[in-house]
């Protein structure tokens, strides 16, 4: 079976991880959450960037942040994974979804105003498949009616937008490295500040309220409880294991960047034919290879696919059932406007196989089986 993801292992994951064992350092924030953070910081130019336990966590943190309240509302797409939502909602805030551009799938900046209301607090963009929103509108919108904005970019590290890295571009962002990510640590994410005046009080929410950040760095005599906060910080074996990625991030990059080139380059006769669409990475976008997908002509036709895939031992799979129609996001969103691509286009996309590693040979095998399955 030619599995869907893999999760990233580059061989020296171990040896670190081995390291911080011998060291006796496996809480947080030791020398490999450092080294990570530091790594980040240069590679996106954010303020600060902080592991976390995962991207989730990152954007809990971020709806703590922007002090999110009970009543409030927050502007995100629909077509997105629940945590993107579910930050905010623990926060009691109310989730507004906005259709998707039907080429990228992210959400549609030309529909964001009219979904902003004098309780909008936040607007929240997905960068879907890593790549990029239309973040100078948005950031023009949210200046304009003075709103946060929190980058969800779990799927987004190496990713760029006009030059700028995604996640710093808004007051906050959000990276994941769980498995099914291009870098991973099993479970875990960061978060990334802007401005550094928010750094204070993000180190402080991410250590169970206590200004222990400051207290290692030597800056006060003991530490204390001086904010409302929750623990954020991952291990150092988790840490470990991502930094041994980080090392070879432009290796794992190209390995991805080479398989999605391949699948785009194969799969260009069907397109020019009509049979599929293929994805759009609009001008000004640097995308990270996160994810291939095509789009059939209907639900139908994908389920199809996706079982004539099965039968040739391969996993190709559907992507998020839009939140709207969940019963959670009846409950706690309303939609704006009309839903006129997001469950339209949600049921069209397919995504193929595509981690580090993945052969030539399986490569070649689930295009020859696509291109069968439409001939
Ligand atoms: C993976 C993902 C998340 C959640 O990441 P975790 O690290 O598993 O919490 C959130 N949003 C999007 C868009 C994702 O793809």
């Amino acid at each position: 079976m030619i599995p869907f993801n893999v999760p990233p292992c580059v061989g020296t994951e171990t040896k670190y991880i081995n390291d911080a064992i011998a060291k006796r350092k496996i809480c947080g924030d030791g020398e490999y959450t450092k080294k990570c953070n530091a790594w980040f910081e240069e590679q996106t130019g954010a303020s600060k960037v902080l592991l976390t336990t995962s991207c989730t966590h990152a954007t809990e943190m971020a709806a703590l942040l922007c002090d999110i309240q009970p009543g409030d509302e927050v502007i995100m797409p629909s077509f997105t994974f629940v945590s993107t939502a579910d930050a905010f909602v623990l926060r009691g805030a109310t989730v507004v979804f906005v259709d998707v551009r039907p080429d990228t799938m992210n959400i549609d900046e030309t529909k964001i105003e009219a979904a902003i209301t004098d309780k909008t607090v936040a607007i929240v963009p997905v960068h879907y498949a890593g790549v990029a929103c239309e973040m100078d509108t948005i950031m023009d919108i949210a200046k304009r009616h003075n709103l946060k904005v929190v980058e969800d970019a779990a799927q987004g590290v190496m990713s760029k937008y006009k030059g700028k890295a995604l996640g710093t571009i808004g007051d906050f962002g959000a990276f994941s490295f769980h498995e099914t990510k291009n870098y991973s640590m099993g479970e875990g994410g960061a978060i990334l500040i802007k401005d550094e005046k928010d750094v204070e009080l993000a180190e402080i929410i991410r250590e169970k309220g206590t200004n222990r950040a400051k207290f290692f760095r030597g800056q006060i005599d003991k530490y204390t409880w001086v904010e409302a906060g929750s623990s954020y910080l991952p291990s150092e074996l988790n840490a470990a294991y991502l930094y041994g990625q980080l090392e070879q991030a432009d290796k794992i990059f190209e390995d991805r960047m080479n398989s999605w080139n391949k699948y785009y380059n194969a799969f260009a006769d069907l397109a020019e034919a009509g049979k599929v669409e293929l994805p759009v990475i609009p001008e000004g976008c640097e995308h990270n290879a996160h994810m291939f997908y095509l789009k059939c002509k209907d639900i139908e036709e994908r389920s199809a696919l996706i079982k004539y895939a099965k039968e040739n031992d391969i996993l190709m799979v559907f992507h998020y059932i839009p939140l709207h129609t969940a019963p959670a996001g009846k409950k706690y969103g309303r939609f704006s406007g009309e839903d006129v691509y997001t469950t339209k286009e949600s049921e069209r996309l397919v995504r193929l196989p595509l981690y580090y590693g993945l052969t030539d040979e399986d490569h070649a095998k689930v295009v020859r089986v696509i291109k069968e399955f439409y001939s």
